[in-house]
């Protein structure tokens, strides 16, 4: 699982991917702590999974 920056450099599209889902957390909706830049791939693997992956998100952002 990449965040931006495995991806920087490279000429790739990024999706910004909201860590808590908006309708739970609509509050956070501009938070840049709730956003995450991932390449398509991982993008797509998170997708319908972001509760199970929330935790380890935030984490990637703390690092
Ligand atoms: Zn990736």
């Amino acid at each position: 699982m990449c965040k931006s920056k495995g991806v920087k450099g490279r000429r790739k599209k990024l999706y910004v991917h909201h860590i808590r889902k908006w309708a739970s957390a609509s509050s956070l909706r501009y938070e840049t702590g709730n956003g995450i830049s991932l390449c398509y791939n991982c993008h797509k693997e998170v997708t319908g999974k972001e509760e199970h992956y929330e935790y380890y998100l935030l984490g990637l952002i703390d690092g």
